[in-house]
C-alpha cells in the first residue's frame, strides 16, 4: 500500500496468479507446494458472512456441501493449521461451529457446521504488500436477507414533501482496509466510516434530508453493488468517502472526483481509477453491469441524455462541496476532477468521490483520525450538499418547497469568489440584515467563515431596496417575502412599473 501504482500491479498480478493456480488445480491437477493456514478472520456483512483464510502460499483446494447435518467442507491439499478458530465470533452467522482435521497424512480438512444450508461462494487472492495469500469464502444468509429491504423508508413529512435521500458510502471495509496510515496504526476503512457516520448524524438532524448509509460497519461491499443498492433506495445523490495514500509523506489535501467527460489530471485519474476499481478483485465477482437489454436507439439516446445530466450535476455537486471544504481543509485540487470510476457511473444519480486527505502525510493523517477534524469535514460536506440542493432542489422535496416559500438555510459557509452583497442577494436578505445577524462592521468576509442567514425575525424589519437591471416588482416582493399589494401600497405604485436606481421601501412583512 506504500506505493499505490506498484501495489496495483502487485495486486493485479497477484490476483492473476491466484486465478492461474485455481485453473491449474481444476484443469491440470498441477502439484502445489505445502501451504499453512496462518490465520482465519471473519467479517459480518448485512447479507453474508465472509471467512478469510490467510495462507503461507498458494493452495489447491476443494469445497463441497454435506447434508444431515448441513456442513460445508473445505479440503486443502498438502496443508496444516497453524491457528485455531477460538478467536472467531460467528454467533450471528449461519455457522454453528468450525473444526479441522488432517486427512491422508498431509491434507487439511476444515468443516463448517451450519445452522441451516446456505449458498456460498469462494475465491482466492494472491499475496501482495502486507497481505498474504488468501482463500475467501462468503456464506450468504438464508432467505436472502436483502440489505436493500432492511432500510427504513423515509417518513412522509408535513405537507407531503419528500426528503432528499443522500447515499453516504464509507470506502473499503472488512478485509479490504484501504490505505494504511503513515505509522500503520490505523486504516482508511476506519477513517472513512467515522467521517461517514458524522455526515449521517448531521443529515439526520437536517429537515428535508435523510441519509442512507451504504456501509454501516466493518465489512466490505462489492464495488459494483454499492451504486445498485443506492439506486434501489432511489437516492438523490451518492457520496463516497475515501482517504488517500501516496509514496512520500509531503502530499496532502482534499480531492473530489466526479464522473466527467472533461479531461482531468491524467496521471492522477489513472492512479485513482486503478486504486479504487481494483477492489473488484477483492469482491471477486465477475459480473458486468452492461445494459444488455437496451438495444434500440431511443433507449441509448435517453441513457445518454441522462448520463450527460448526471455528469453535469455531479460536477456541480462536487464544486459546491469543494467550495465548502475550502478553508476547513487543505485542497489538493481546487477543481473537481473527472474520473471514470465504477462507483461514479450512475446514469441517473449525481455521484462524487471525496478523497478527504492523505494518510501518508503524518499531520494530515493525525487530523483525519481525530473526531474534531472528522466533524469539521462532515460539517463542510453537509453544507456543500445543502448549498447544491438549494440551487437545484428536485420537485416535490421539502427543500424545493422551502425555497419556494422563502425559507432560507440558517447558515452559509463563505466560498471563494463570494461577496457579502452577493450572499445577501442569493438568500434574499438585505445586506444590512446580513451584517447585523453576523455582527459584521465592514464587508470583509473570509473563505470558510460560517454566516448566519437571518430568518423571519430579521425579515420583519422594514428596509429599503435599490432597483437593479432586470428586476421586477413581483420578484422584489418575493425576495423580501412581502405581498405585492403591500409593496405597491407603501411605495405609492399603481402598476408594475419601476425604474433602475429607484429606491423602494420594503414593508415589514
Ligand atoms: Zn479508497
Amino acid at each position: 500500500m506504500r506505493d499505490c501504482i506498484n501495489n496495483i500491479i502487485c495486486r493485479f498480478t497477484g490476483g492473476l496468479a491466484a486465478l492461474l493456480v485455481l485453473w491449474s488445480v481444476v484443469f491440470m491437477q498441477a502439484p502445489v507446494n505445502a501451504a499453512e493456514v496462518e490465520a482465519v478472520r471473519l467479517w459480518q456483512a448485512p447479507d453474508h458472512t465472509r471467512l478469510v483464510f490467510d495462507l503461507s502460499g498458494g493452495i489447491s483446494y476443494n469445497i463441497f456441501n454435506l447434508d444431515n447435518p448441513d456442513r460445508v467442507v473445505i479440503d486443502i491439499a498438502n496443508s496444516t493449521m497453524r491457528t485455531d478458530f477460538s478467536g472467531l465470533d460467528y454467533s450471528d452467522s449461519p455457522i454453528r461451529s468450525i473444526r479441522s482435521s488432517i486427512r491422508d497424512g498431509n491434507d487439511l480438512r476444515v468443516v463448517l457446521d451450519l445452522k441451516s444450508r446456505v449458498d456460498h461462494s469462494n475465491f482466492t487472492l494472491g499475496a501482495n504488500g502486507e497481505f498474504r495469500d488468501r482463500l475467501v469464502m462468503d456464506l450468504y444468509d438464508p432467505q436472502g436477507t436483502d440489505v436493500t429491504t432492511t432500510r427504513t423508508v423515509p417518513t412522509a413529512r408535513q405537507s407531503d414533501k419528500r426528503d432528499l435521500l443522500v447515499a453516504v458510502v464509507a470506502g473499503h471495509g472488512g478485509e479490504d482496509p484501504g490505505a494504511p496510515s503513515f505509522n500503520r496504526q490505523f486504516w482508511e476503512k476506519d477513517v472513512t466510516l467515522s467521517i461517514s457516520r458524522a455526515i449521517e448524524d448531521r443529515l439526520r438532524l437536517t429537515p428535508g434530508y435523510t441519509p442512507v448509509m451504504i456501509r454501516k460497519g466493518d465489512y466490505s461491499l462489492d464495488l459494483k453493488s454499492r451504486p445498485i443498492i443506492a439506486r434501489d433506495k432511489r437516492v438523490d445523490i451518492y457520496i463516497s468517502i475515501h482517504a488517500d495514500s501516496y509514496r512520500g509523506s509531503s502530499v496532502q489535501g482534499v480531492t473530489i472526483y466526479a464522473l466527467s467527460g472533461e479531461t482531468a489530471d491524467r496521471e492522477n485519474i489513472r492512479r485513482i481509477e486503478q486504486k479504487e476499481n481494483r477492489a473488484d478483485l477483492l469482491g471477486g465477482i465477475a459480473g458486468d453491469t452492461r445494459i444488455s437489454d437496451v438495444d434500440d436507439d431511443l433507449a441509448f439516446t435517453l441513457l445518454d441524455l441522462s448520463m450527460a445530466w448526471s455528469m453535469e450535476q455531479s460536477v456541480e455537486l462536487g464544486t459546491q462541496v469543494l467550495a465548502s471544504l475550502d478553508g476547513v481543509a487543505r485542497l489538493r485540487k481546487s477543481k473537481v476532477q473527472g474520473g471514470n470510476l465504477w462507483e461514479l457511473r450512475s446514469p441517473d444519480i449525481p455521484s462524487i468521490l471525496i478523497e478527504t486527505g492523505y494518510l501518508s502525510n503524518p499531520s494530515e493523517a493525525r487530523k483525519l483520525a481525530s473526531t474534531g477534524y472528522q466533524n469539521k469535514l462532515a460539517d463542510a460536506i453537509v453544507q456543500g450538499v445543502k448549498n447544491y440542493f438549494y440551487e437545484n432542489p428536485p420537485d416535490g422535496t421539502l427543500v424545493a418547497w422551502q425555497k419556494e416559500n422563502g425559507i432560507v438555510p440558517e447558515s452559509y459557509v463563505v466560498k471563494r469568489g463570494d461577496s457579502l452583497s452577493r450572499i445577501a442577494q442569493r438568500f434574499r436578505v438585505s445586506l444590512n440584515q446580513l451584517k447585523l445577524a453576523n455582527s459584521l462592521r465592514g464587508n470583509v468576509i473570509q473563505i470558510g467563515q460560517t454566516l448566519t442567514i437571518p430568518g423571519e425575525a430579521g425579515m420583519s424589519r422594514s428596509s429599503e431596496h435599490r432597483i437593479t437591471r432586470g428586476e421586477t416588482l413581483s420578484g422584489i416582493a418575493q425576495r423580501y417575502r412581502v405581498s405585492l399589494a403591500s409593496l405597491r401600497r407603501v411605495n405609492n405604485i399603481n402598476g408594475d412599473k419601476i425604474m433602475v436606481g429607484q429606491v423602494l421601501k420594503i414593508p415589514a412583512s
